[in-house]
């Protein structure tokens, strides 16, 4: 099962108890922090974590960009995250270590994080301790990057090693997700894709899904069935695709080939 987190980066933070509403059937809510100094950017910070937790149930995956997160990833414990990854970037090994024992001594599931540029192999002395490695597919800190496909290999590898090695540790990705993106996340070893919020609260889609004329790289088979202008494609949950639009509302198995599937029979327009 593919587990859909929404980043609250794409949530109007002047009505956010609202927006984390809409995604109430999503698996987690991904907090993304950012300090200024390991990235150029700030976001938000341990008040805001703690102001989210009333609003909703679902786990609260907190993603910090932040220097030496060691000093601080208690706090975010304690203001109510549950899933909390700290990046190997960010400070020594022995210190990523501490903050990894700090966060798993709160009984909170600990991570860690790669940017683009760090190998795969720079999980490994944290891997036993991981309930989650996130693989970076866009550059931390910066909005609007597309997808870096190239990171598939190492996203591939710790698939391999977590599955060898029988952990209970989630993989999840984190940039540029789209249905197409998606897919291919998926089938090099991702369970867990950050996703940016959904349109009108569209919970157990891949939310952020363009219409379909805005996805340049789908393959020509999953076109032409749809037309144009009017519709957008969802990678759902269960792995089943939805295409919704003005004319066409249905839900289907796309195969790699780019045939869909509906009720068991290859979908033809006039099927709606
Ligand atoms: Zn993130």
């Amino acid at each position: 099962m593919i587990k859909i987190a929404p980043s609250i980066l794409s949530a109007d933070f002047a009505n956010l108890e609202r927006d984390i509403r809409r995604i109430s059937t999503a698996d987690y809510v991904h907090v993304d922090v950012m300090d200024g100094l390991f990235v150029p950017n700030i976001t938000i910070g341990i008040p805001v974590v703690a102001a989210i937790r009333p609003a909703t149930d679902l786990p609260l995956d907190v993603h910090l960009m932040i220097d030496r997160p060691v000093r601080y990833v208690e706090q975010f414990c304690r203001a109510g995250a549950d899933i909390v990854t700290v990046h190997v970037e960010a400070d020594s090994q022995e210190n990523t270590l501490r903050a990894l024992d700090i966060i798993r001594g709160q009984g909170k599931r600990a991570g860690v994080v790669l940017k683009p540029a760090t190998p795969a192999q720079a999980a490994l002395p944290f891997l036993d301790r991981c309930g989650m490695v996130l693989v970076m597919t866009v550059e931390p800190g910066f909005g609007g990057q597309s997808f870096m496909a190239d990171m598939m290999p190492k996203l591939a590898q710790l698939r391999a090693w977590i599955d060898e090695r029988g952990l209970d540790c989630e993989l999840e990705v984190d940039g540029g997700i789209d249905p197409v993106t998606a897919r291919t996340a998926v089938e090099n070893g991702a369970a867990v894709l950050v996703v940016k919020g959904g349109p009108g609260g569209e919970e157990q889609c891949v939310a952020g899904a363009r219409p379909l004329e805005e996805v340049p790289d789908i393959e020509p088979g999953e076109v032409y069935l749809y037309g144009p202008g009017e519709n957008t494609v969802y990678l759902k949950k269960d792995g089943s695709v939805e295409i919704r639009g003005s004319r066409v509302s249905v839900t289907g198995e796309l195969s790699v080939d780019g045939q869909l599937t509906v009720n068991g029979r290859p979908y033809a327009p006039c099927d709606c």
